[in-house]
């Protein structure tokens, strides 16, 4: 597959044209940002191993039954991808409280939550992705009802099929967040799951194997990275 224009450039990836209108080449870079890009850095090779576990990732919810735009792993840095419209969400799952749920209720890290929960964030960097509800979400004309429907439908499934694969390598899913687009009028899970975008614990030690070793400046970011890439090929 050929790569033709880059038609966008994000905090951790650029998007291609390829020869096929239907096909976008997915390039993750080595850029880290957070606290909406307040923080910039780079992770040595994390688009290597973010582009590698995120494939093994979307092979397995594929072979689960969940669509994704995932077609192949082109190369070390590339993934071929159907071409979305992307719905302007970002859905969050969560099974453990951390990160900005704790501040939002007041409750500790790590407590393990009663019920998963999913929360829905409009992707509008100017905003810092405000958290929204689903009348929100009608009254903007973000998604229709059949379309939230199927968002909360596949993300919990999501969340089923990953906290059981994480689980059998010994890693805790404490959350997560997805994006999906549209292809062919259809909704299917787009973007990257990476430790860019879950909270990873693992099991006993509670070592963090994810992207808050940046955010904290905890160290040991690439090995944390590359202990979660070396674990989902086994
Ligand atoms: N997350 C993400 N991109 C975002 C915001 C959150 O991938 O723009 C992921 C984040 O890595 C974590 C989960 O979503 O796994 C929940 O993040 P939280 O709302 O706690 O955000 P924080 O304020 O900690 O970034």
């Amino acid at each position: 597959m050929q790569k033709r224009k880059q038609i966008y450039e994000g905090k951790a990836k650029i998007l291609y044209e390829t020869d096929s209108p239907d096909h976008l080449i997915q390039y993750f870079k080595d850029d880290a940002t957070a606290f909406n890009a307040a923080k910039k850095g780079t992770i040595v090779d994390k688009g290597v191993m973010n582009n590698k576990i995120s494939s093994r990732i979307f092979q397995f919810l594929e072979k689960e039954g969940i669509p994704t735009h995932f077609e192949k792993q082109l190369s070390d840095r590339e993934m071929l991808v159907k071409r979305v419209s992307i719905v302007p969400l970002e859905v969050i799952v969560r099974n453990v409280a951390a990160g900005s749920l704790c501040k939002l209720l007041g409750i500790a890290e790590g407590r393990r939550l009663a019920c998963s929960t999913l929360e829905f964030c409009f992707k509008e960097d100017k905003l810092n992705d405000p958290m929204i509800n689903e009348y929100h979400i009608r009254a903007l004309e973000l998604a229709s009802d059949a379309d939230i429907e199927t968002i909360k439908r596949y993300t919990f499934k999501i969340n089923e099929l990953m906290k059981g694969f994480f689980k059998a390598l010994n890693i805790d899913l404490v959350d997560f967040k997805l994006e999906f687009g549209r292809f062919k009028g259809q909704i299917i899970l787009a973007d990257e799951i990476s430790p860019d975008t879950c909270r990873l614990w693992e099991v006993g030690t509670g070592a963090k194997l994810d992207k808050d070793r940046f955010r904290r400046d905890l160290g040991n970011i690439e090995e944390a990275y590359q202990e979660v890439l070396a674990r989902v090929s086994r």
